[in-house]
C-alpha cells in the first residue's frame, strides 16, 4: 500500500466493533479502513466504556489502524454510552469535555503528530474549539487542521448555562458566535463554528440542514458556512455486510443465487413465531425508537399493513413511549407481527437477510445505513424521500429503481408505497429483477472515501 503522507486522527464516541448505538459506530469503524486502502495513515481514539474493558489497552482495525481508549472509570465505566433507560447521564458535558481534552493530551504525551483531526458529532465537538482557544499557542498543534462531520443535527449536546465553566473555557466563548445557544451551552455549535471544514453524511441532508425545518436552530450558522460544508454519503462495510459470507445467517447467498434467500426467510419466520410461508411478504424494520425514525406515521399503519397480508418483524430500542405502544400492538397479532425491544446485532443480520422489504419511514435521515445494508441483502427498502434516503433509493423499474419511495410524511403515503411494493412482489419476474438489481447496487466506501481524501487535501492545502 502506497502511503500518501497524510496522517489523520479520528475521534468518535463510538466505534464498531467496540461500542455501538447507531450508524456513527459503523462509520467510525469503516471509513478509516477505506481511507487506509487509499494510503491514509489513521488512528482512532474513543472512550473506554464498560463494554470496551474486555478489549486490550490498544486495539487494531484494518491493516494497522490503532484504536486507543481513554480511560476514566468514574465517567465511562457505566452500562450505557450516553445514558440509561432513555435518560441522558446528567454529567455528559463533563464526560465529553474530559474526553476531548484527554485526546489532545494523549497526542502530546505520546508525541503523536497528525495533520488533521476528524471529529464526529457533539461528543467530540470541543476538540476544534480547544485547538483554537486553550491550545491556540501550543507549538505541538501548529498547523493541525480539523474536519467536523455532522451525523445527526438532532443531537447537539445542549446543557444549562451554569455548566459552561466545566468546559474549561473562558466566558468570552459563551456568546452567539460561539457556544451560546438561546442561553444554553451547545457543544455541536462549537464544532460548527471552530472547525476548518464541515461535512455531513449525504448531499441532500447538507442542503436540508440549512433550512428552518431541518436546521434545529443551527440553520443560520450552517448557511453562513455553506462554502465549507460538504455532503458525502456514507458507505457500508461490504465485507462485514456480505450475504455470501455472513456467518450469522442460516444460508449464504448472492445475486446469482437469490432463491437461497428463502431459507433465511423461513429461519426468521420460525425464530419469530410467525407463520412459515414463503409466499407471505415480510417487512423488516431495525431502528432506534426515536421521533426521527417515523414511528408516529408507521404505528398507525401497522394494522392495515397486516390486513393486506404482510408479516412484520421489528427490532429496536429507544424511547419508552414507542416501546410501550409497540409492546401493545405486538401482543395483538403474534403470528403476523414480531417485536424485539433490544439491541441484537445477530438478529439484525437475520432480519436483513430474511425479510423481503425493509421499512424506513424517517421524518429526517442524515444518511441511513439500514437501506444500504438491506439492498446488499436483496431486501427492498420502502423509504421516505429525505436526506440520505433520497440520495440512495429511487422508485421505478430497475436499473433506475431499487426500492419504494414516498414524499409526504403521512401514514396514508406510507401505506400507498407499501401497496405499490406488494404489487411488484406479486409479479415474480419483476420481483426477481428488482432483487437482483438491488444486490448489485454499489454503496461501498470506496467512492466516499475518495471524496473525504480530496477534502483532507483541500483543507491541508496539498
Ligand atoms: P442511526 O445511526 O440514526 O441509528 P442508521 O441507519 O444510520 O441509523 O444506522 C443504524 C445502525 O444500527 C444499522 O447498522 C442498524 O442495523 C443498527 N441497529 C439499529 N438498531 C439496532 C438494534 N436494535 N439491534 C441491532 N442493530 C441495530
Amino acid at each position: 500500500m502506497a502511503r500518501n503522507g497524510l496522517e489523520v486522527l479520528f475521534l468518535s464516541s463510538e466505534v464498531d466493533p467496540f461500542a455501538k448505538t447507531g450508524g456513527l459506530a459503523d462509520v467510525a469503524g469503516s471509513l478509516p479502513i477505506a481511507l487506509e486502502r487509499k494510503g491514509v495513515l489513521s488512528r482512532l481514539i474513543m472512550p473506554r466504556y464498560r463494554g470496551v474493558r474486555r478489549y486490550g489497552k490498544e486495539e487494531k482495525i484494518g491493516q494497522s489502524i490503532k484504536v486507543s481508549f481513554i480511560e476514566n472509570d468514574s465517567y465511562f465505566d457505566r452500562d450505557g454510552l450516553y445514558g440509561e433507560k432513555g435518560k441522558d447521564y446528567p454529567d455528559n458535558l463533563e464526560r465529553f469535555a474530559f474526553f476531548a481534552k484527554a485526546c489532545l493530551e494523549f497526542l502530546k504525551e505520546k508525541k503523536i503528530r497528525v495533520d488533521l483531526i476528524h471529529c464526529n458529532d457533539w461528543q467530540t465537538a470541543l476538540v476544534p474549539v480547544y485547538l483554537k482557544s486553550l491550545y491556540r499557542n501550543d507549538p505541538f498543534f501548529q498547523g493541525v487542521k480539523t474536519v467536523f462531520t455532522i451525523h445527526n443535527l438532532g443531537y447537539q449536546g445542549l446543557f444549562p448555562k451554569v455548566e459552561f465553566p466545566k468546559t474549561g473555557l473562558d466566558w468570552s466563548y459563551f456568546h452567539m458566535e460561539a457556544l451560546e445557544f438561546y442561553d444554553k451551552v451547545n457543544l455541536l455549535k462549537g464544532g460548527l463554528v471552530f472547525s476548518d471544514l464541515l461535512t455531513t453524511v449525504s448531499p441532500t441532508y447538507s442542503r436540508e440542514i440549512q433550512t428552518r425545518e431541518f436546521g434545529y436552530g443551527l440553520e443560520g450558522i450552517l448557511s453562513k458556512r455553506k462554502n465549507d460544508l460538504y455532503g458525502i454519503i456514507n458507505g457500508i462495510d461490504i465485507d462485514l455486510y456480505n450475504p455470501e459470507k455472513d456467518k450469522t445467517i442460516k444460508q449464504n447467498y448472492s445475486a446469482e443465487t437469490p432463491e437461497r434467500k428463502g431459507a433465511n426467510k423461513k429461519d426468521l419466520q420460525e425464530l419469530c413465531g410467525l407463520k412459515v410461508d414463503e409466499g407471505v411478504p415480510l417487512i423488516g424494520m431495525i431502528s432506534r425508537l426515536a421521533d426521527q425514525k417515523g414511528f408516529d406515521i408507521f404505528v398507525p399503519a401497522v394494522e392495515a399493513i397486516l390486513k393486506k397480508g404482510f408479516q412484520i418483524v421489528l427490532l429496536g430500542t429507544g424511547d419508552e413511549k414507542y416501546e410501550t405502544v409497540l409492546k401493545g400492538i405486538g401482543q395483538k397479532s403474534p403470528d403476523r407481527l414480531s417485536i424485539h425491544l433490544k439491541f441484537d446485532a445477530a438478529l439484525a443480520q437475520k432480519i436483513y437477510a430474511g425479510s423481503d422489504f425493509f421499512m424506513m419511514p424517517s421524518r429526517y435521515e442524515p444518511c441511513g445505513l439500514g437501506q444500504m445494508i438491506s439492498l446488499r441483502y436483496g431486501t427492498i427498502p420502502i423509504v421516505r424521500r429525505t436526506g440520505g434516503l433520497a440520495d440512495t433509493i429511487r422508485e421505478g423499474d430497475p436499473p433506475a429503481g431499487n426500492g419504494f419511495v414516498f414524499s409526504d410524511y403521512q401514514t396514508k403515503e406510507l401505506l400507498a408505497a407499501t401497496l405499490r411494493a406488494q404489487k411488484v412482489y406479486q409479479n415474480k419476474f419483476a420481483w426477481q429483477k428488482l432483487v437482483r438489481h438491488a444486490m448489485g447496487c454499489d454503496y461501498s466506501w470506496d467512492r466516499s472515501a475518495q471524496s473525504y481524501l480530496e477534502l483532507y487535501r483541500k483543507v491541508l492545502g496539498r
